[in-house]
Order: C-alpha cells, then structure tokens, then sequence
C-alpha cells in the first residue's frame, strides 16, 4: 500500500519545478468591467483579458486569465448585468497558466463548452503545456478541464446565433495560439473586433526558435495574418502589449493601425530572438 502510493505520488509529482509567478498578483489586480464596444467587454482582472461578447441567447467569454481570476472574472460579469451561467461558449487564446488558468472554474460555474484548437485541447486536458511548447517545462501548471472539449479548426465560424467567431490559427507563441475575430455593432456602425493571441516567442531554457526553421516560417505567417486582419479595434491576452489602458482613457478603442503595429513589434521581437540565438 505504502510502496503504491509513493509510486502514485511519483506519478502525480510535477515534471518540472514552474517558476514561481513574479507578475502574477500585478496582473490580478481587480479591474471594473467595461464596455469595449458594442456587444463586446472587458471583464478580465487589470493585467489579462477576458473578454464577453453577449446576445440574447447568451454569451461567449474568450480566455479565463489565471486559476484565481475566475471569481473576479464572474463577479465582473455580474457586475455589467449578465450572468456567468449565460456564457454558453468559452474560447482561448493559448493553453497557458495565464490565459487558461481560470477556464476550468468559468466551466464549473456555468456549464459552458469549451472549444479549442487541437494542440490547445491537449494542454487544456492535461493543464500543463503541450510538449512541444517552446514553454514546455517552464510555464505553470493550471487546473485542468474535466471534460472533452470540441475541437475548433482553423478558420472555424463558431456560431451561438446571432454571435459568430472566426477562428485564426497563428501558432508560434504556443502550438495552439489562436487569434478570434468578429463584428460588434453600435446601431449601423459595426466594427472589425480582433483578439489577437501573443506573439512573443518566450521559451523554456535551451530551446531554440533558429533550431526549427519550420516553427520560424510557422511563427513569421502567424504574425503576417494578424497584420493582415480588417481590424478596428484590437484586443490582446495582455491587454498592456496592445495599449489598452491608453486607450481607454482616450474612450476610443478604435485603431485601424493597430493589428499591422503589433504584427511589426512581434516581428522584430523573433527577429531580436533569433539574432540573440544565434550569438
Ligand atoms: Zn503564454
């Protein structure tokens, strides 16, 4: 019994020793829910989006930011006069700590479907990253779905009607990472609404972006689709790598530039990477 369970222990003990989380309490800052426009708002904590898009027949929450962030992002929800047993649908940008940390919980509150891409349902399972993560080994592991989630493809419309969803592929900071557009409308004017997923190519020690010239082309197609997206306003994971709280403060969210600008720091960050590589 006793030599079982210490062979169950060694099982259930973590692969990897995760780093312990800096930013963490920074990001999970309370932050008031607003509306960004339309049928579209934040109810992330300050430092990670979760953005609900609503309708009558109910709503779609994309990224559940970390496993403590699920109450704030439900009393957010709440707090605008909706209610987290209405989201219908959960989406992600990518399976790590920070973006999928509370996507479990949101799950468990309302009893929505959880939809990803293929390698994103695999971390999302396991709660840990895939192992072909550039992260794999590093990132934090997260509480993990208990249940199947239906596969997304790319290019995808998921569809609550009226909401509809594009799925956008753009692997490269994860294996999953999925950039989510659609339409939000005020009276007749409707906007393109773009979350696009990080673009950074943060790694787990000794991995090398220069050792995979596919990952590379892979991650260089990622950042020109999301360059190339009809974006009006442009939502992020890390609501501070696209200058949300600037923004907000002007009340303009609006940005036709604004996707083409992050593709262009996102390719001079792996252009950064790779020349540090290749030192
Ligand atoms: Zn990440």
């Amino acid at each position: 019994m006793v030599r079982a369970l210490a062979l169950l222990a060694l099982f259930a003990a973590p692969a990897f020793a995760a780093e312990p989380c800096a930013p963490c309490a920074a990001w999970n800052t309370p932050q008031l829910p607003f509306k960004v426009y339309g049928n579209t708002y934040y109810v992330g904590p300050h430092g990670l989006s979760a953005i609900l898009i609503t309708s009558d027949a109910g709503h779609i929450l994309i990224d559940g930011a970390l496993a403590d962030s699920a109450e704030t992002i439900a009393d957010n929800i709440n707090a605008l006069g909706f209610h987290p047993e209405d989201v219908k649908i959960i989406l992600n940008s990518h399976a790590h700590y920070d973006h999928a940390g509370g996507i479990a919980e949101l799950q468990r509150l309302g009893g929505a479907r959880v939809m990803a891409s293929l390698p994103s349902i695999v971390a999302l399972l396991t709660g840990v990253p895939s192992p072909d993560d550039p992260q794999a080994g590093l990132a934090e592991r997260f509480p993990r779905l208990t249940q199947a989630a239906p596969l997304v493809r790319d290019g995808q419309q998921v569809v609550l009607a009226p909401l509809k969803l594009t799925a956008h592929f753009t692997p490269g900071h994860t294996p999953g990472s999925t950039s989510w557009t659609w339409e939000s409308c005020e009276g007749p004017v409707c906007r393109h609404m773009v979350y696009a997923d990080s673009l950074t190519p943060m790694s787990a020690p000794g991995f090398k972006f220069s050792a995979d010239p596919t990952l590379v082309a892979t991650f260089r197609k990622s950042i020109a689709a999301v360059g190339a997206l009809p974006c009006d306003i442009l939502l992020t994971p890390h609501p501070d790598a696209s200058g949300l709280w600037d923004r907000q403060s002007g009340k303009n969210f609006a940005d036709k530039d604004a996707c083409r600008r992050y593709a262009d720091t996102a390719a001079k960050g792996l252009d950064r990477r790779l020349a540090t590589e290749a030192k």
